[in-house]
């Protein structure tokens, strides 16, 4: 599955404040927004600002989709067998 959405962190623009997330389809993004919005901390309509969020749930899932052997399992026991040899207790 290819990596076809992306959350939107839109921030009010006068303080940073958040105001809440949004999916959308990383053809259809728009980091400009056009409407003003209600901002709580301003107690007013302020200009919007968005941010594109961290992206690791979604490269995590992406890697979940792929078939064979984990990576983080292949390193965790090749650890495990060097911890072993130099006398470690594991
Ligand atoms: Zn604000």
């Amino acid at each position: 599955m290819p990596i076809t959405e992306v959350t939107i962190i839109r921030r009010c623009a006068h303080c940073r404040y958040e105001i809440g997330t949004m999916t959308v389809k990383k053809d259809n993004m728009r980091l400009m927004a056009t409407e003003p919005v209600w901002c709580e901390s301003c107690g007013a309509e302020a200009p919007e600002m968005r941010d594109v969020a961290e992206r690791e749930t979604t490269i995590e899932s992406e890697q979940a989709s792929y078939p064979g052997n984990p990576p983080v399992a292949d390193v965790s026991a090749a650890e495990f067998r060097r911890r072993r040899s130099a006398g470690i207790d594991v």
